[in-house]
């Protein structure tokens, strides 16, 4: 369930009645809506399938039945969001060492360069075990790129002191 907060702002839309001048969400009596709204009560989504596989399931409300991911429109006041494409994660991207370098072909760090987050190559390759294997890796990864900068730092100023 939306709370009104979450949608009332930048993008979100909100309406009384479906069909009215006032709804933007574009949830109509129409015969589409009628046909969603009766396979939604049975617990179907033919149209995209929404609560079929159990990761689906998992992720919906246990408080709806049949089908956690799907429940019928019919209870105004109606909310709607743009959705929008987002990355998740990446099976490709740079590889890197363990401190976040970018190694080439040979696995060689190159000097200098570091990646973390999407733009490097997961450890999970084309995997994803659960919620947090993107953002724990990706925090993680900075934290060695900081430890080693701040070796390399230290070893640098070592250098200077010992010279001068
Ligand atoms: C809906 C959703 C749910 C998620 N849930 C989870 C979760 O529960 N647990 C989890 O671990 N991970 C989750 N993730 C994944 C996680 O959010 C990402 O893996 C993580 O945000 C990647 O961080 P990043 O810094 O690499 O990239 P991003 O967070 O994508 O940051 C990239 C930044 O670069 C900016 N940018 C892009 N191009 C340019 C440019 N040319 N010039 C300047 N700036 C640019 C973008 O605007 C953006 O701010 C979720 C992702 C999504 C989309």
């Amino acid at each position: 369930m939306l709370r009104s907060a979450t949608v009332d702002g930048p993008g979100g839309h909100r309406g009384r009645a479906r069909g009215g001048r006032g709804n933007r969400s574009g949830s109509r009596r129409d015969g589409r809506g009628v046909a969603f709204n009766a396979a939604a009560r049975r617990g179907e989504d033919p149209e995209f399938g929404r609560g079929q596989s159990p990761r689906d399931r998992h992720l919906g409300d246990p408080a709806v039945t049949p089908n956690p991911c799907l429940a019928p429109v019919e209870t105004a006041p109606f909310f709607a969001v743009p959705v929008h494409a987002g990355v998740l994660g990446t099976a490709g991207g740079l590889a890197t060492d363990g401190n976040g370098q970018v190694v080439d072909h040979d696995g060689a760090p190159l000097p200098g360069l570091y990646a973390v987050g999407n733009c490097a190559a997961t450890l999970f390759h084309d995997a994803y075990p659960g919620g947090g294997a993107t953002l724990g890796s990706a925090v993680v990864r900075a934290y060695r790129v900081g430890q080693h900068l701040g070796s390399l730092a230290r070893s640098a100023e070592r250098e200077v002191a010992s010279a001068g």
